[in-house]
């Protein structure tokens, strides 16, 4: 909004139709059923889903402008998207929180350390990832460069976590699309898909960064984009549609959406897992709630003989986020760790020895968090687990 024109102005209807029911935050008529990590961390309304619509509603009746307190509220957020799942009018509420996103970003009122890490000059900007790592590093788990940069129909987009912070995560997809026979190329010059700018309000730099990925993936002539973090996939599947009105010209897939339609279509098989173990799955925020993908990692864990699945209580839709996502562990640290927390706690509760999730910044999170708590919870990601129980094909496409 350069224009000065406010982003929440254009809300207004969307605003007004909150009834200001709670069930965004209080399920109690459930039992103990807490689902905003907000709202746990920050005790006042003002931080859930109801809460910010009053904020909402009186910046667009013009009883009050953006502050620093309204930031704060705004931006204790992960963007789990469990208000949106339960609200009692269906509003998307998540639409509500950008627009004051981006009102907030073009006020100068971000949080400090996440317009740090934004910024152009020292931030993400500047580097084009979210750990500041250097480009020319961004590839130094690759063992081998011959897919580097060659012509083929399906891109893996690495993503920073991957490329930077868990580069087991990028070797182990590596190695699965190997097994599973897709012929696929990686981009030298990949940047950051953009979701950190989306989670800031920065939409124009968010629309930047897709479009880098846009022109260099046009450039290999390439279909299809394989992922193994959902906000990466996300960006490019339904963000960029959302900022341009345009799909991208690819599709955009997560990885376990790939091997599970294999699976189904009797290509692969899996090892058996030993010793016997009870696994729980995470549901990672942006693949579940935002992009409807439950089953397909629920299908691929129970085909491992061995791997007996548990759920936790709040599973799929309601699902508790673990405190990875909106960016929030840069200003909200507390509240970050105390989500984490709750989420180890709950997969201890199951019996589980294995907490699996299907997205590096969850598992990042729930590593540190387990550490933390001391806990004898395993971490995985799914793609390390199957990257080790993928059997051989039965056919190759
Ligand atoms: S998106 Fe999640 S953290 Fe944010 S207000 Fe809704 S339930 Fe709370
Ligand atoms: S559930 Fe929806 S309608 Fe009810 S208070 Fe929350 S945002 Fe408003």
């Amino acid at each position: 909004m350069s224009d000065g024109q406010r982003a929440i102005d254009k809300l207004r209807d969307v605003i007004y139709q909150c009834n200001r029911c709670a069930h965004c935050f209080d399920l109690s008529w459930l039992g103990d059923y807490n689902k905003c990590p907000a709202y746990r961390f920050g005790v006042f309304e003002s931080y859930t889903g109801r809460g910010r619509f009053f904020l909402a509603r009186a910046l667009v009746d013009g009883k009050t402008d953006y502050t620093a307190e309204i930031a704060q509220r705004v931006f204790a957020c992960t963007e789990c998207r469990a208000c949106a799942e339960h609200c009692f009018k269906y509003i998307s509420t998540t639409d509500v929180y950008a627009a004051m996103k981006e009102d907030l970003a073009a006020r100068d009122l971000l949080p400090p350390r996440l317009a740090a890490g934004l910024a152009d000059a020292g931030g993400l900007g500047e580097y084009h990832n979210v750990y500041q790592g250097s480009q020319e590093d961004r590839l130094a788990w690759l063992p081998d460069r011959s897919r580097v940069d060659k012509k083929a129909e399906v891109v893996f987009f690495v993503g920073c976590t991957s490329a930077y912070a868990r580069q087991n995560m990028a070797l182990d997809l590596y190695a699965l699309l190997e097994q599973a026979g897709i012929d696929f190329t990686i981009m030298s010059d990949e940047w950051c898909c953009g979701h950190p700018y989306l989670a800031g309000g920065q939409m124009g730099k968010a629309r930047a960064s897709i479009q880098h990925t846009l022109d260099a993936v046009e450039k290999l002539g390439a279909k299809q984009l394989v992922f193994n973090c959902p906000g990466c996939q996300r960006a490019f599947r339904d963000d960029w549609t959302e900022l341009t009105g345009q799909a991208a010209p690819f599709e955009a897939v997560h990885v376990i959406e790939l091997l599970a339609e294999r699976l189904k279509q009797g290509e692969i098989a899996m090892k058996r897992f030993r010793p016997k173990t009870m696994i729980t799955y995470h549901d990672p925020c942006v693949l579940g709630r935002w992009m409807g993908i439950y089953d397909a990692p629920r299908e691929l864990i129970k085909a491992i003989p061995g791997a007996n699945l548990v759920e936790m209580p709040r599973n799929r839709r309601d699902a508790y986020c673990c405190g990875a996502g909106g960016m929030i562990r840069y200003d909200f640290e507390a509240m970050a760790n105390l989500a984490g927390a709750d989420r180890i706690a709950e997969a201890e509760a199951t019996g589980a020895e294995m907490i699996l999730s299907a997205c590096p910044a969850c598992v990042m999170q729930l590593q540190q968090s387990r550490q933390r708590a001391k806990s004898r919870l395993k971490v995985m990601d799914i793609t390390q687990l199957l990257a080790s129980q993928l059997q051989p094909l039965r056919a190759k496409r």
